[in-house]
C-alpha cells in the first residue's frame, strides 16, 4: 500500500488539466466541447481525487476480491505512471447520455487517453451503495483496461460491437464471475450481463451475444 500511495502523491494519477475540442477532433463521432462540461474542471478532478482514485488505489493494494480485478487495475496505475495512458477526468458526460458511459478509452494523437465521465460517475454514487458502486468503479476501469490489453482502441470502427462482445466477455469470465463466487454483492445489470453469457455457453463471439451490445 504505502508504494501505491507515494506513487499518487508523486502524480501517478496525473491528470490533463486542459480539455479543448481539439484534442478530440481526429474521431468526429465523439467529441465533448468546453460547452458540455456541466461542472467545473476543478470539481470533476477533486471527485476523482478524492472519491475514484482512492478506490482504485484501495483495491489494487489489498488482498481481497479476484486478483484478476487487480492486475487490471495495477496495470492501469503502472500505465498512468510510465505515461502509456493520460487519465482525464472529464467534467461531462458521455455525448449519448442514454448509454451511461463511466469510462473510455480513446486514442488521440499519439496519446491514448482513459476518459472518466465524472458527471455520470457522481450520479451511480448517489443512486448505488457504497458497496455496489465500489465495485461497479473497478468493474468500469477493468473493463477499459481488457479493451488496452485486447489492442482494440487500434480497430476500425467496424469491428466496435464485436469488440464490445470480446471485452465483455472477458469481463463478465474473469472478473464478474470470480466476484460472483466469492460472494461479493453484485449489481443486477452484472448479473444479468452474466447470465446472458451463461445461457450461451459462455460463447462471446455468438452472433446473439455480440448483438447485444449497442455502440457507444
Ligand atoms: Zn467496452
Amino acid at each position: 500500500m504505502g508504494r501505491l500511495s507515494s506513487c499518487v502523491v508523486c502524480g501517478t494519477f496525473v491528470l490533463m488539466a486542459a480539455i479543448s475540442a481539439r484534442a478530440y477532433g481526429e474521431n468526429p463521432k465523439f467529441v465533448i466541447r468546453e460547452s458540455d462540461f456541466v461542472m467545473s474542471q476543478d470539481e470533476a478532478l477533486k471527485f476523482s481525487n478524492e472519491v475514484i482514485s482512492p478506490i482504485l488505489i484501495g483495491y489494487a493494494g489489498g488482498q481481497e476480491g479476484p486478483e484478476s480485478l487487480r492486475r487490471r487495475l495495477l496495470a492501469f496505475i503502472q500505465m498512468n505512471k510510465t505515461h502509456e495512458i493520460s487519465y482525464v477526468a472529464v467534467p461531462a458526460y458521455y455525448p449519448d447520455r442514454a448509454l451511461h458511459v463511466v469510462a473510455k478509452v480513446q486514442p488521440v494523437q499519439s496519446d491514448r487517453l482513459l476518459l472518466a465521465f465524472i458527471p455520470e460517475l457522481m450520479e451511480w454514487r448517489s443512486r448505488l451503495s457504497a458497496t455496489d458502486f465500489r465495485f461497479a468503479v473497478l468493474i468500469a476501469f477493468a473493463h477499459e483496461m481488457i479493451h488496452i490489453e485486447l489492442g482494440q482502441e487500434k480497430h476500425s470502427d467496424k469491428e466496435a460491437l464485436k469488440d464490445e462482445g470480446t471485452a465483455w466477455g472477458k469481463t463478465v469470465l474473469e472478473i464478474i464471475r470470480p466476484l460472483e463466487a466469492q460472494g461479493i454483492v453484485m449489481l443486477p445489470e452484472y448479473k444479468n450481463v452474466s447470465s446472458r453469457l451463461k445461457a450461451l455457453n459462455d460463447n462471446y463471439e455468438d452472433p446473439r451475444w455480440i448483438k447485444t451490445f449497442r455502440l457507444p
